[in-house]
């Protein structure tokens, strides 16, 4: 058994106050959700035709250290409108509040497993050290569309950090990001959103696109958007054609799920610059592959190359230079970055500064991808912190921004959010009219 496994053991075992006290508060809520939903459960029942002999299907899963529990559902039967209302997964599900009941299951934890499940998560021991879950942390970061982890990791990040108050914070989360609704099963490969087309891609599949680009030497300009960036391309149609001209555009931000989910488009996740940032830093490590910093307050993205070499030590740096700058330095900044030899150019001047640089200078830096990153130096240098990751999971990154910098976020945050849902809702009664007009 690996050591850190022996140690997490160890942890919940002297622990006996976080397992008792976990089991109360899932006796506690099971029991009163049994209680609210008994009647509803039954008459869903009762409904079936008494030659119906199948009330329940049950299935077997993989409970606390791998032993076999059953979870039991009821049955669904077909029901027409407004009877339907049976047939609703929270009443279909509520037996399985006995396995939490019996402490087969508990209300958070790791998914609980079906037997037949993928073969890395069954063998992993640590994510089988507490009961499973009917609720997990990759289920909220998959509806707040961060899942950039495996589910495997996530879940391990819950059984390192697993206490009584992140348990009922975890669920306070999946209550608030039950509102986003399903993550996306299917999707396209490309939205358009506000007439920008962006890449409907997941954040690996961006970092081995940008491998492929830098290894093919291919030009490319990489542009992320979110709200307010739409709101801006609204009003300036030089940015706007930045981003048409633009090679690959990401959607950013809880703004860019939610604008989807009005329009009926599944986002498939939230590929933001400072989230790539770090996973770009892993892929590039040990190979020839360099970067250039170029952003941000004077000596701020020096100190993002000295987070570069404690945390990635095999990446390189071929240089740094600010963001503020006069068109009459351009040039030699230009020629700087030429002579450094760079494969990949990190912009970080804010939208649309650091899109028309990009677009204007990109070629002749001679670095190979592009990319504009907004306020990532900021965040990496220590400049400025980043919202912690629970804020993160219920999408509110931009209410930390807006509250550490109000007087330049206001009108961004609070006038932009409004400005942008009225911009979706538009674009949503323009496509349906357009859809009836084709009929
Ligand atoms: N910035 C810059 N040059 C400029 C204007 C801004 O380098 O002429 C930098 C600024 O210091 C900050 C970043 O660009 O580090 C912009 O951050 P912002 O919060 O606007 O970006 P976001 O992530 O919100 O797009």
């Amino acid at each position: 058994m690996d050591a850190k496994l022996t140690s997490v053991r160890e942890a919940c075992s002297v622990n006996w106050w976080f397992t008792a006290s976990k089991r109360g508060v899932d006796i506690v809520i099971s029991a009163s959700l049994l209680l609210l939903l008994c009647v509803p459960a039954m008459l869903t029942i009762m409904w079936r035709h008494p030659t119906q002999n199948r009330y329940f299907q049950r299935q077997a899963y993989l409970g606390r250290h791998k032993r076999i529990y059953y979870q039991y559902r009821i049955a669904p039967i077909p029901l027409h409108w407004p009877l339907q209302i049976l047939n609703r997964p929270f009443l279909l599900e509520v037996p399985v509040l006995f396995a939490v009941l019996a402490g087969h299951l508990s209300l958070v934890g790791p998914r609980a497993l079906a037997l037949d499940e993928d073969d890395e998560i069954y063998q992993n021991d640590e994510r089988f050290f507490y009961q499973p879950g009917l609720v997990c942390l990759h289920w909220i970061r998959r509806r707040s569309n961060i899942h950039f982890q495996t589910e495997l990791e996530d879940d391990i990040d819950y059984v390192r950090t697993a206490s009584l108050r992140s348990d009922v914070a975890i669920l306070f989360r999946a209550l608030i990001t039950l509102m986003y609704g399903k993550p996306a099963e299917r999707h396209l490969a490309s939205e358009s959103i506000c007439g920008i087309r962006f890449l409907n891609i997941a954040m690996d599949e961006l970092i081995s696109a940008i491998m492929i680009a830098v290894g093919n030497k291919t030009i490319t300009k990489l542009a992320f958007v979110n709200p307010d960036c739409l709101n801006l391309a609204a009003k300036n149609p030089d940015y706007a054609q930045c981003l048409q001209y633009a090679d690959w555009v990401c959607a950013d931000g809880i703004g860019m799920k939610i604008a989807g989910k009005i329009l009926g488009r599944n986002i498939r996740q939230n590929v933001n610059g400072t989230d790539l940032f770090p996973r770009l830093c892993a892929a590039i490590s040990g190979t020839k592959h360099s970067l250039y910093l170029l952003g941000a307050q004077a000596g701020v993205a020096e100190k993002v190359a000295e987070w570069i070499s404690t945390q990635h030590p095999q990446v390189t740096v071929a240089g740094t230079h600010s963001g503020y700058f006069t068109s009459s330095e351009e040039p030699n900044l230009v020629a700087a970055i030429r002579k450094s030899g760079a494969d990949i150019l990190l912009v970080a001047m804010g939208a649309p500064r650091q899109e028309q640089w990009i677009q204007k200078n990109l070629a002749q830096t001679g670095a190979i991808v592009g990319i504009g990153v907004g306020g990532l130096f900021d965040f990496y240098s220590g400049r400025i912190p980043r919202a912690p990751i629970w804020l993160r999971e219920i999408g509110g990154e931009w209410i930390y921004r807006l509250m550490q910098e109000p007087s330049r976020m206001w009108k961004r945050y609070l006038i932009g959010n409004v400005t942008f849902l009225m911009r979706i809702f538009l674009e949503r009664s323009t496509s349906k009219s357009d859809k009836r007009n084709q009929k």
